[in-house]
């Protein structure tokens, strides 16, 4: 009877969290086969790259794992390891050069995923890394890990396996938070999953038809004590984009949103310039002289303040604190990246499941979340390395 492989590791999931950890694997010698659902490679790594592919936050680490609400100290360890620096370091010797914007955050200059997808898995080859693509993992059956493939079902033996298989959103893309079941079934416990970094639902008159596609700049969001000067779109009954995404996971937890329309004065200073005589001037001229409001912000200011204070100090205090009305946030599967999965407490140090000596877990589909700004790819990377180099550990000891 033919024997059967038995690989050194099993990598499921082909995103930025496996590759981290099929290469740490390879890298000390070890027989790796990396498993992916879909017909290719990392999707959703190259889908980021189509926004310019922010890779990390370039700023002290102490900012940038605050932004981990929740989960930052599970993590501290793992992103101290491999932090924004050494984030930089890798891109670059995978041949990309980098760019950091004013607010810290790096991208390559080419601005696209590709060419660094490339060149990674061009060196997890020269590594001896294989891969098989259009395999779904279905769960183990005793301590074999088995798949539905185009060729009927395989099953494989592996002395350790990587778990990297993302979050539940996008699900065209390959991340469609079904794992959640299997691990489940095995009494692992998982936080339910959130949408995270999304855009809002909201039902614009037909006064905001002609804005569609506008981005509005220079206003501050505010939703608990999450605030964020990031742009907003706004598009056919959403409102999306990197300023409503940051305070998004606070709207989903009950808080109230407002839009600060003028951030840089004081509401005793717009309450000053709007008293000035406003004279035979419609309302949206005053705007624009005394306060400088252009189009897209006065337009929001009508659709939620409606029917507007006259007032100069009442108009002023709902410029600086305009209630936004929405009906909560899009669906989960349009949202960035997701919240829940894996408790922290089912894991060790080493990100193995303790339930299940020798699997271990990294990527999205750990329980944390954090905003867009590069963190998400950043604790993705930290932990698919982490997660390898304690397979590694596991092998050495066996
Ligand atoms: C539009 C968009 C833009 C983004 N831009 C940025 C950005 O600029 N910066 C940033 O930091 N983050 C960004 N992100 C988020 C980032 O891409 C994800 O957080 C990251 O890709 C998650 O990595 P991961 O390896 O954990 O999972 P994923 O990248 O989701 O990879 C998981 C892989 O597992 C596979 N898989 C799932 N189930 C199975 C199964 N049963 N069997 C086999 N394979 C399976 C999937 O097909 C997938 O390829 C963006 C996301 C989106 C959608």
């Amino acid at each position: 009877m033919k024997q059967r492989q038995v690989w050194d590791a099993v990598v499921i999931g082909a995103g930025p969290a496996g590759l981290m950890a099929a290469g740490e694997l390879a890298s000390a010698g070890h027989s790796v086969l990396l498993v992916e659902v879909k017909p290719s490679l990392g999707r959703k790594f190259l889908m980021a790259g189509k926004s310019g592919l922010n890779l990390t936050k370039d700023e002290p680490l102490e900012r940038l794992l605050a932004q981990y609400r929740g989960a930052s100290t599970s993590l501290a360890p793992i992103i101290s390891a491999f932090d924004a620096a050494a984030i930089q370091e890798w891109a670059q010797g995978l041949g990309e050069a980098l760019f950091t914007g004013s607010t810290g955050r790096v991208f390559p200059e080419k601005m696209k995923a590709s060419p660094l997808l490339r060149a990674w898995l061009a060196r997890l080859e020269n590594q001896g890394v294989t891969w098989e693509t259009r395999w779904r993992w279905t769960g183990w059956q005793g301590d074999d890990l088995c798949f539905d493939t185009a060729h009927g079902p395989q099953q494989l033996v592996a002395r350790c396996t990587v778990l990297a298989l993302g979050g539940a959103s996008w699900a065209r893309l390959g991340s469609d938070g079904a794992w959640s079941e299997i691990l489940a079934a095995q009494e692992i416990s998982l936080a339910p999953f959130k949408p995270a970094n999304a855009g809002l639902v909201v039902d614009w008159s037909t006064h905001m038809q002609a804005l569609l596609g506008q981005p509005l700049k220079g206003v501050k969001w505010q939703a608990g004590d999450i605030c964020s000067r990031g742009e907003a779109v706004i598009s056919a009954r959403r409102l999306e984009g990197g300023g409503i995404y940051t305070v998004s996971a606070a709207v989903r937890d009950g808080a109230d949103l407002s839009v600060d329309l003028l951030p840089d004065l004081s509401e005793a200073e717009v309450a000053t310039r709007l008293a000035r005589p406003r004279g035979k001037a419609s309302l949206a001229t005053h705007l624009r002289r005394a306060v400088k409001l252009g189009v897209g912000r006065t337009a929001l200011l009508q659709e939620f303040g409606r029917p507007l204070p006259q007032e100069p100090g009442d108009l002023a205090a709902l410029i600086k604190a305009l209630p936004v009305k929405h009906a909560g946030l899009r669906p989960m599967d349009e949202a960035i990246s997701t919240a829940g999965g894996i408790l922290w407490s089912e894991l060790d140090r080493d990100l193995m499941l303790v339930k299940r000596p020798g699997t271990f877990c990294a990527g999205e589909m750990l329980d944390w979340e954090a905003p867009t700004g590069g963190y998400l790819l950043t604790a993705c990377l930290a932990t698919g390395r982490w997660a390898g180099q304690g397979a590694r550990r596991y092998l050495a000891a066996l």
